[in-house]
């Protein structure tokens, strides 16, 4: 019963799609039959009372808006991509932040979605498709398998890597991050094993985003709440990231919850609230520091 009632007590959070119609517009569509508040944090994000339920909106129906949370909207955000630029998603499926990258560009550049699982590449391209953007490359491919030498990424300059994680922070069936002797580091997990997995592959889809020789910004997000997928995965990261000139930046830098301080800079890591929040989100970004002096001068 717990999670029915936390769910039934979230907010509702849109995104207007700046690709097809711009928020005052759709602010006084929703007017005529909900309170609609903008949210102070994320551009283009709009609150809905709880229990507002949009599935069958012609807005959503016809792209104008995505059903997508806060914490979901943070990172491409934080990415920060300019119109122009060549951007991969690395891990894009179903495309949410895929087509959230697209409206930040203005429709200009090229986004490459990379994407591993054959059914979620069709609804990446169903979400893309919606969304109007004309400038996204959907790639049926593990990230992994691009290879950051080749000619064709070699202007690539921002990297969002949004890989598989344990869910912790959303999934609402599994209650086991609620009781009191789980705790955020992962340890008194039944799953430590699967946490484990999940966190090396969460590393090893890092290390490669920080090897793209033109790369500029990279964000790293979850939606779990553990530490072993976030603050953990980061850290171990860093030697490598420090040794091709990145520094962690701190994104959203009015936002109160910062990561665990497990590390000197954790503090530049952003967390949402499971209870707060409604939802558990991490996001990290990596700048190049060649650049950041560049924007310095
Ligand atoms: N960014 C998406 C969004 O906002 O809609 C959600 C991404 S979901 C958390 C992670 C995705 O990464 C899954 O669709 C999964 O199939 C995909 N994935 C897992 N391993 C991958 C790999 N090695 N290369 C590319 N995609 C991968």
């Amino acid at each position: 019963a717990l999670d029915k009632t936390s769910e039934l007590q979230k907010p509702r959070y849109v995104r207007v799609n700046t690709l097809k119609t711009d928020t005052e517009s759709v602010i006084s569509e929703l007017r005529k039959q909900y309170v609609v508040q903008e949210d102070d944090t994320v551009p283009d994000l709009l609150i809905l009372p709880p229990g507002a339920d949009l599935h069958n909106h012609p807005l959503v129906k016809n792209g104008s808006v995505f059903l997508q949370g806060k914490g979901s909207s943070m990172p491409a955000v934080a990415l920060d991509p300019k119109p122009g630029w060549e951007v991969i998603d690395a891990c894009a499926a179903p495309g949410n932040k895929t087509v959230h990258l697209a409206a930040l560009m203005k429709g200009k550049g090229k986004i490459i979605a990379c994407e591993l699982n054959k059914e979620r590449v069709e609804r990446l391209k169903n979400n893309v498709k919606l969304s109007g953007a004309t400038n996204v490359k959907v790639k049926h491919e593990d990230f992994l398998n691009l290879d950051p030498t080749d000619p064709s990424h070699s202007k690539i300059r921002a990297i969002l890597l949004d890989p598989s994680c344990s869910g912790s922070g959303t999934a609402l069936d599994r209650l086991d991050h609620l009781l009191p002797s789980h705790n955020a580091d992962g340890s008194g997990n039944a799953d430590l094993t699967r946490l484990r997995k999940l966190a090396a592959f969460q590393k090893r889809v890092l290390e490669h985003a920080l090897s793209f020789p033109a790369v500029e910004r990279i964000v790293y997000s979850t939606c779990s709440i553990h530490q072993i997928e976030n603050e953990d995965v980061v850290n171990s990261v860093l030697p490598l990231a420090s040794s091709h000139a990145f520094n962690l930046e701190t994104p959203f830098p009015q936002w109160p919850r910062r990561g665990l301080p497990t590390f000197d800079s954790s503090q530049h890591l952003l967390r949402t609230d499971l209870v707060e929040d409604k939802e558990g989100f991490f996001v990290a970004l990596f700048v190049r520091r060649e650049n950041l002096e560049d924007r310095r001068r």
